[in-house]
């Protein structure tokens, strides 16, 4: 039977990563009970390093999980502090220890993305996700959508979301083939434990030095335990997109050749980088049908140069409760409002990350200089203001009044 008005769906979630997770805690605090289908066995502490702004900052405290969350997160005094490659010049340097809190009402905090999940993680209610599951197919064309698993399980949820990542099997039943495309760049992701590194990278800044091809990025996490960094290069004919594929200290080393001294030593002192391929995807042009709908990297997959993948990913899961919770009788009506508020943001999110990745990498040259000159007199934290001040229950209440977009 599929679920009427009068009674709660029975929600399935595909994946139990930062957004899967934030979906199951944000509709468990609307009341509707959840299912999480997680491929992996166990959850393990894999990736590194995650920026959270105030936009995510907000969720996390409505959650109620703020508190844990800061247990291990480091919060930032300085961010954007961008560094000449050969010298470590400062190009400029944004003070978020006042300004954050003064404009977005929340600071800017740095984490283990390990950490953000167990935070979310909190509240969610115990036996909500099932681990070892993994999805294999679905079938979204009936009234009710209908899931398989690789050990056969087959599940009809009345409504069904797909936060299944950027490789969502979701996401390639759901919507039209839209391949990614080669970007030329991939990253390398490493961390160095604190007792290793100089103390310039111990700082609570993140700091993103820029030379031609390449740019590196890193910050404390782990309540200052560890330092992540993470570069980006010219990818050659690298193309593997995977958040676990490993490279080595020494190629890692041979791309950031000639650079300042300082950073070839962090580089030295990290454990095996990650590589990871960035490959390019334009925004979908929907997300849903009937009663299944993509969230986080499986609608919107964006390159990390505004480091809002996981933010997206939480703000989706919070207006998806609020549109399954205010439209119980027809869930379908609830997604469709759901992915008509989201996907103008997220899409404009995905142009502007695309459209960064050329800026930090000129080559040493008159455009160069232009780009550091306009560093100096730059405020990103303002000229980004509508990423920070977002708020779903604002967004939620403007669309019904037709208030803003
Ligand atoms: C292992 C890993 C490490 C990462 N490390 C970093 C990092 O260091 N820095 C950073 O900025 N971002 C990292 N990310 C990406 C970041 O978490 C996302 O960009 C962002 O949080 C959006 O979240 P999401 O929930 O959409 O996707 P994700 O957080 O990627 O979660 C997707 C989840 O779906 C599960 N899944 C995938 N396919 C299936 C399937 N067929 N059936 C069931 N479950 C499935 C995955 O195991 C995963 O748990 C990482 C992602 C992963 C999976």
């Amino acid at each position: 039977m599929v679920a009427s008005a009068a009674e709660t769906p029975e929600i399935a979630i595909v994946g139990g990563g930062i957004g899967g997770l934030a979906a199951a805690a944000f509709l468990h605090r609307a009341g509707l009970p959840s299912t999480v289908y997680e491929q992996a066995s166990e959850l393990t502490p894999v990736g590194a390093g995650v920026v959270v702004a105030p936009n995510a900052v907000r969720l996390l405290r409505r959650l109620g999980v703020l508190d844990t969350f800061l247990e291990r997160a480091v919060q930032l005094q300085v961010g954007w502090e961008f560094r000449r490659w050969q010298t470590g010049t400062v190009l400029s340097a944004e003070n978020l220890e006042a300004a954050c809190e003064r404009l977005y009402g929340e600071h800017t905090y740095t984490a283990h993305r390990a950490d953000l999940l167990d935070a979310i993680g909190s509240a969610v209610p115990a036996g909500t996700v099932r681990l070892g599951r993994r999805c294999v197919g679905l079938d979204a064309a009936g009234p009710r959508p209908v899931l398989r698993f690789a050990d056969g399980e087959v599940v009809e949820p009345d409504v069904l979301i797909g936060a299944d990542g950027i490789h969502s099997v979701v996401r390639s039943t759901l919507a039209e083939p839209s391949p990614a495309t080669y970007s030329g760049l991939c990253a390398f992701r490493a961390l160095v434990p604190a007792e290793r590194a100089p103390s310039f990278a111990r700082r609570p800044a993140q700091t993103l030095w820029i030379g031609p091809d390449h740019h590196l990025v890193h910050y404390p996490i782990s309540a200052g335990r560890l330092v992540n960094l993470v570069a980006f290069a010219p990818a050659g004919d690298y193309s593997i997109e995977s958040w676990t594929a490993a490279a080595t200290v020494e190629e890692f080393l041979t791309e950031f050749a000639g650079w300042d001294p300082r950073l070839i030593d962090l580089i030295r002192a990290a454990g095996t980088p990650g590589r990871w391929a960035l490959l390019d995807r334009a925004p979908l042009r929907r997300w849903s049908v009937g009663r299944t709908t993509l969230l986080g990297d499986a609608a919107h997959p964006m390159f990390p140069f505004f480091a809002q993948g996981a933010a997206q990913a939480i703000e989706d899961a919070a207006v998806l409760a609020a549109c399954l919770a205010g439209d119980r009788a027809d869930p379908a009506r609830g997604l469709h409002r759901y992915e008509e508020l989201r996907r103008p943001r997220t899409s404009r999110l995905q142009e502007v990350s695309h459209a960064r990745s050329f800026v930090n990498h000129l080559p040493d040259g008159p455009e160069q200089e232009v780009r550091d000159a306009s560093f100096r007199d730059a405020d990103p934290l303002v000229a980004n203001s509508w990423i920070y001040k977002y708020d779903p229950d604002a967004a939620i209440a403007e669309a019904v009044t037709g208030a803003g977009g």
